[in-house]
């Protein structure tokens, strides 16, 4: 089974179970590498509810420490952190960078337009039922491609994340995904096809398939995730998610050890 690159830890406030747990669920899934990658403090001080405290930074290291020490010889553990994109956040993203040894980074789009954090729940019935939707995609696509430009980080996460309750713009979407695909084609980075979105109201994988076909055509290496919160969802719908990474031209997946990659059939 593919490495499962990004999972989460109680740590953000938003997920449950002990690194024992996360990873008895990886090697009981059968993944080539486990990648913990919680999301990532904003700054020196407190920035919304759902992450780390950068003084919780060596809480991190310690959990990561006991995860490794379970995983023993038997599976690979590998540590990034999952960053959000933010106007300014450049700086502390390279600041973050230099505190530990990490394999990997995730660069993630949680908020737009003057830090919205439009996949929070508690907007879907009043920001988004009032959002012009082409716009809040131009919008986001617009600070996707902003992100990958930035040249900060190793896989770019859930690509198309906006639609996930389910709003969509009417007629073909490739003219949002071929700017971000050109730009990641420029960089040099992969994405991830996160299988979390299955759980959501838009019951798509991010990104979507058509997203993916034209990522490959690219040339843009790709990864499987869950976005586990919780170690039952570790690996979670990985038969299927390589079915559709299958579907959509790819072979291999990426494996990353500290920023090296390498390839794995699929
Ligand atoms: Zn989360
Ligand atoms: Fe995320
Ligand atoms: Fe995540």
């Amino acid at each position: 089974m593919p490495a499962d690159y990004h999972t989460h830890t109680p740590l953000c406030m938003h997920a449950e179970g002990e690194p024992e747990q996360y990873i008895d669920a990886a090697i009981a899934a059968g993944v080539t590498e486990y990648g913990i990658s919680d999301h990532a403090p904003v700054g020196e001080e407190f920035f919304d509810d759902w992450r780390m405290l950068e003084s919780q930074l060596p809480e991190y290291f310690s959990w990561v420490e006991r995860a490794k020490a379970h995983a023993g010889d038997k599976l690979p553990v590998r540590v990034g952190m999952e960053c959000d994109w933010l106007p300014g956040c450049e700086s502390w993203i390279q600041d973050l960078r230099s505190r530990y040894d990490w394999d990997y980074l995730i660069g993630s789009v949680h908020y737009i337009n003057d830090q919205w954090d439009f996949d929070n729940p508690k907007w879907v019935g009043s920001k988004w039922a009032e959002a012009d939707i082409d716009q809040v995609w131009e919008t986001y696509w617009s600070t996707y491609i902003d992100m990958i430009d930035s040249g900060l980080f190793d896989i770019f996460g859930h690509p198309d994340l906006i639609k996930k309750f389910g709003h969509k713009p009417a007629g073909d979407l490739s003219r949002f995904y071929e700017p971000a695909i050109d730009a990641l084609a420029t960089s040099g980075a992969i994405i991830e096809l996160n299988t979390a979105g299955w759980h959501k109201p838009c019951a798509e994988q991010y990104p979507h398939s058509e997203f993916l076909e034209l990522a490959r055509d690219g040339g843009i290496g790709l990864v499987i995730s869950s976005d586990a919160h919780h170690p039952a969802e570790v690996a979670r719908d990985f038969e299927k998610a390589k079915a559709v990474a299958k579907a959509a031209g790819y072979m291999e997946t990426v494996l990353i050890d500290k920023g090296q990659r390498s390839y794995e059939n699929l």
